[in-house]
């Protein structure tokens, strides 16, 4: 019997993507693919953003993918009515997925899909380890009034945890973590700094330096190929790899891994639900479709297989294959670029061109 992946199509493009990595993941072949609701999906069906019947779903699969949540259907101020993220945040803490890996390395074809200069790009090959099950996004919140508050807090353990994952991690790479925090102003962000100083002296082997937020978020546009991993908790690790989803040309590109310690993993986008381009076939897939790879290699150990579908991606970029969020906006051919024409196609088209150079 094939391993059990569980898809989440979620909201928005949710349902458009993970239909595309269907046909992906039948294409490698050997897997029992079964459909569930979450999000707002689950909401209008159910009344909540997740059932407990499918989070045992997922914690008995070998692994999850999830599109994405969310929309404005669902948006409301009322504290009281469920929203899609909770779905989310109870699929990271019902399963205990505490890392979070983005690997941020832009593709050779799509140096020139970047807002940023080709040459502020070129060399950057870099993997962002988030907190994700602690920090500001769990700890106690509520409104008292005209006041609103939200709790930021961490434990020794926690931080331990991920700084090791983030260390193990710099071992297979280039040896290097930078720690970002806001140590000059956050309690949380002191322990998180001499906590990691810890581990790392336990390590012995992987070089450590640290960031403030803010300085971190400048530098990774200003010289991004410095960076090797960047260990972060929570909210400053969501907002610092969407920023660096503009080094590889769109949001439309970036993949994540949530893992724990027990079962598969979780698989997702690091986009959102794009509510603006849901049901117009135009959504990239190929976040979804890395997403796919990171779950063949760290979910299910299938490194050859994930290598297959990471070099059909590149290779339907290299044959100039664009969704409209990578085209180069009114022009064919790049300028002053050795780049082959670029043809613009939807979401099928995308899934099509990347199919026939797969390779299993
Ligand atoms: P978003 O990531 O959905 O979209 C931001 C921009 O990127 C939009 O212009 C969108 O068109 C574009 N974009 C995103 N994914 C794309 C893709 N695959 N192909 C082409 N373009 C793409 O962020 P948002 O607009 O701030 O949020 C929309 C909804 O998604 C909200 O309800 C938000 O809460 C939710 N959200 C969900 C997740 C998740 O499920 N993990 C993450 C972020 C936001």
């Amino acid at each position: 019997m094939g391993r059990r992946i569980v898809l989440l199509p979620g909201d928005g493009i949710g349902p458009e993507i993970v239909a595309a990595a269907r046909r992906l993941l039948e294409a490698v072949g050997g897997f029992e693919l079964e459909e569930r609701l979450v999000g707002g999906a689950s909401i209008d069906a159910h009344g909540t953003a997740l059932t407990d019947e499918v989070l045992e779903a997922c914690r008995a699969a070998d692994a999850v993918l999830l599109g994405a949540v969310g929309g404005p259907q669902w948006d409301t101020t009322d504290p009281t009515a469920p929203r899609p993220e909770q779905g989310l945040l109870g699929l990271r803490k019902g399963l205990g997925l505490y890392a979070n890996l983005r690997p941020v390395k832009p593709s050779p074809a799509l140096l020139l899909a970047s807002p940023l200069r080709e040459e502020r790009i070129r060399g950057t090959d870099l993997l962002v380890v988030r907190e994700l099950t602690g920090g500001i996004y769990f700890g106690a919140s509520g409104r008292e009034g005209g006041r609103a508050f939200d709790t930021c807090e961490y434990e020794v353990a926690e931080i331990e945890r991920i700084a090791r994952v983030a260390f193990d991690a710099a071992r297979d790479r280039r040896g290097r973590v930078t720690s970002v925090d806001k140590a000059n102003v956050l309690e949380t962000s002191r322990l998180w700094r001499e906590t990691v100083e810890r581990v790392a002296a336990d390590d012995g082997e992987v070089e450590l330096d640290h960031l403030l937020v803010d300085n971190a978020a400048m530098q990774l546009v200003s010289e991004p190929s410095r960076f090797d991993v960047i260990l972060t908790e929570n909210m400053f690790g969501d907002i610092l790899s969407d920023e660096s989803a503009m080094l590889t040309g769109s949001l439309g590109m970036l993949p994540s891994a949530s893992l724990g310690d027990d079962g598969g993993g979780l698989f997702e986008p690091v986009h959102g639900s794009a509510p603006d381009l849901a049901g117009k076939g135009v959504a990239n897939p190929l976040a979804t479709f890395l997403s796919v790879a990171l779950m063949l290699r760290h979910g299910l150990a299938l490194d050859e297989e994930a290598a297959a579908v990471e070099a059909a991606v590149e290779a339907a970029l290299t044959k100039g294959w664009r969704t409209p969020d990578l085209a180069w906006v009114g022009s064919e051919t790049p300028p002053m670029s050795d780049l082959p024409a670029e043809v613009e196609v939807g979401t099928r088209e995308m899934t099509d061109a990347v199919l026939a150079e797969l390779a299993v």
